[in-house]
């Protein structure tokens, strides 16, 4: 297609605003899918994306539109994940565009994850088209909404498209100014070749399929290519476009969208963020922004049985193909034998991988309470990224430990204010800021470790809002504090996956509540079990397990299987997930039991 006649766009939206019925009309619309092909949500592919309502990969789609002026144009559709987790994802397929659909609930208004994107759109200079969904609702407020974002973002709204995704109202308007607002990308077709991969994923078929934008230059069939960050070199063996199904072409040139396989190995080789040259030819800078996804969040994950051990490893190996910001390395714990360790961009991504695990590979695991990646420096000098509390070395070894910071961004209705400082206050948080946005709206800014962020605190939120608030958070540097581990007692046994970092204050209050919590969920035994928890060799709080009675034990065990099956009900699949400590059985949920402290 002629450069002039392509727009490049993507959809920007906080979660549940319309984003992907948004984008199944268009590709209705544009008779890009039939009506009969049109599965619920195309765009949104993966199982799991789908029942939780997220996009978690992003995709990209390629529509023909005849406009009003006559012409025939080439719309790119690229989509963005809808989570925090995956910004970086995000921020690399906004890069790919010259334009975005800003697309806000008309019955809801601007929400957190809205800003953040727009943010992150403005950024890469974008050309912003505010789009009012849901107008169809008796609740829509369209006129209100616009005034909002006009005084939130200082956009311009007086041309915002009114819309409704699900009658299918505004969608031609919505088509014809993309094809007027969004520029055309700019004629770079005689430069040496430079594209800009935004997403990848393993086919077991052709190896790694590359989701790609020409910025500069063309790229054929057969062409020899680097990707500059990795370094490799690959033969291209398929090149295509995605309309939205892959249809192979034989050359895509400056400001195209689309695929190609080159027998890749694993989506390490082919990283979000990097550029494909041209061995024969190369540019001499890849484009720029190209960041390697780092872990904030790790976990252990052990098998209930550890004859399960293998398959685990299998099962990481095969995820990890296809996902490169997956890290993990074997683990070995006294309490729980062999397992691994695991880092996560986040806890959304650390329950995907989980979930599947269980589901895909039918693996039954323990899995430990998330901790973040701490910088302890040493007395001798050196700086150790400390990402298992049970490896903290021991306060003489020392100088100082610096914990992970993010910028909270909470936007709510006022009167949940109060609320929402006193929750920050208790996790630790420092006042930043807070802004009225519109009569009734706030945003309120704080300063938090991102341990406290990674426990409940998105459902303290939700709870204390009643829903309403929304939040976005960002990683904003490390920062001293005065922080100890809690180790944990269980018969007498240290159990090193219930080790915790903790601020000193606090250190008490948590072991307090941590051994009732423990006592709470660890069933009885035969015998009496004391629970410790202690800092050092000093212990801060104990409790204990009381033994079942011989003359109730028939009884007993009849109610004790009963709970149990209870509990069992709650978890996935109702699968028994229990690990043997020395002789003590420990139930998944006591592994979690620090990050339900309340
Ligand atoms: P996403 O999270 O932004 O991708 O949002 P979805 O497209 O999944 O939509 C979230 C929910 O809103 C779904 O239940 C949709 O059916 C519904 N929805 C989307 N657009 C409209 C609309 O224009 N009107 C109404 N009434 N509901 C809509
Ligand atoms: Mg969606």
């Amino acid at each position: 297609a002629a450069v002039a006649r392509i727009r490049n766009f993507s959809i920007i939206a906080h979660i549940d605003h319309g984003k992907s019925t948004l984008a199944d009309r268009l590709l209705q619309q544009t008779g890009t899918v039939s009506d009969r092909d049109m599965k619920a949500q195309f765009l949104d592919s993966m199982d799991l994306e789908r029942e939780r309502g997220i996009t978690i990969k992003l995709q990209a789609a390629r529509m023909n539109y005849r406009a009003q002026d006559g012409q025939e144009y080439v719309l790119n559709l690229i989509d963005t994940p809808g989570h925090v987790d995956f910004s970086y994802e995000v921020s690399r397929s906004l890069a790919a565009c010259e334009g975005a659909l800003l697309v806000v609930d008309a019955s809801q208004g601007v929400e957190a994850q809205t800003l953040a994107n727009v943010y992150l759109a403005l950024e890469h200079d974008l050309e912003i088209i505010p789009v009012l969904n849901k107008v169809d609702l008796p609740g829509a407020e369209p006129d209100r909404v616009k005034q909002e974002i006009e005084e939130i973002i200082g956009l311009d709204c007086s041309q915002a498209i009114l819309a409704s995704a699900k009658e299918g109202i505004g969608i031609n308007e919505i088509l014809e100014s993309i094809v007027l607002l969004v520029p055309p990308p700019p004629d770079q077709t005689r430069q040496p070749l430079r594209a800009l991969i935004f997403d990848s994923y393993y086919d077991s078929y052709r190896g790694v399929i590359v989701y790609f934008r020409v910025m500069d230059g063309a790229v054929r069939r057969k062409d020899r290519v680097r990707l500059m960050a990795s370094g490799k070199e690959y033969e291209i063996d398929e090149l295509g476009v995605l309309s939205p199904q892959q249809v192979e072409v034989e050359e895509l040139h400056a400001g195209e969208v689309g695929y190609f396989a080159a027998s890749i190995k694993s989506v390490e080789d082919a990283r979000v963020g990097d550029t494909i040259t041209l061995v024969k030819e190369p540019a001499e800078k890849p484009l720029p922004g190209y960041v390697e996804a780092k872990p904030m969040v790790f976990c252990g994950l052990f098998p209930t049985d550890s004859e399960q051990y293998e398959d685990l490893r299998e099962a990481l190996d095969k995820l990890r193909l296809n996902d490169a910001a997956l890290q993990y390395e074997p683990e070995t714990s006294s309490a729980m034998g062999f397992g691994f360790r695991c880092g996560f961009l986040g806890l959304l991504h650390m329950e995907i991988v989980q979930e599947r695990l269980e589901r895909e590979y039918n693996l039954d695991l323990i899995t430990t309470a998330p901790s973040v990646v701490y910088q302890v420096t040493t007395i001798k000098g050196e700086v150790l990224e400390i990402d298992n509390p049970c490896e903290l070395p021991d306060p003489q070894y020392r100088e100082k430990i610096e914990e992970p910071y993010v910028r909270v961004d909470i936007i709510t209705p006022e009167e949940f204010v109060g609320p929402l400082m006193e929750l920050c206050q208790t996790r630790r948080g420092e006042f930043a800021n807070m802004k009225y946005l519109t009569p009734g709206r706030t945003t309120l800014i704080y300063e938090l470790p991102l341990a406290e962020i990674v426990t409940d605190f998105f459902d303290q939120m939700k709870s204390r809002t009643r829903g309403y608030a929304s939040m976005e958070y960002q990683l904003i540097g490390y920062r001293p504090n005065p922080l100890v581990r809690l180790d944990i007692m269980i018969h007498g046994d240290p159990v090193d996956p219930l080790a915790t970092i903790v601020h000193r204050d606090k250190a008490y209050y948590v072991g307090k509540a941590l051994t009732e919590k423990l006592k709470e969920l660890i069933p009885r035994h035969q015998f009496k079990i004391p629970v410790q928890a202690a800092i050092g060799s000093r212990v801060v709080a104990s409790e204990s397990i009381p033994a079942l009675r011989k003359d109730v034990l028939a009884k007993c065990y009849g109610g004790d299987i009963s709970r149990k099956k209870k509990l069992l009900q709650k978890q996935a699949k109702g699968k028994k997930r229990l690990k043997s400590i020395g002789t003590v059985d420990v139930p998944q949920e006591a592994f979690m039991a620090v990050l339900k402290l309340q």
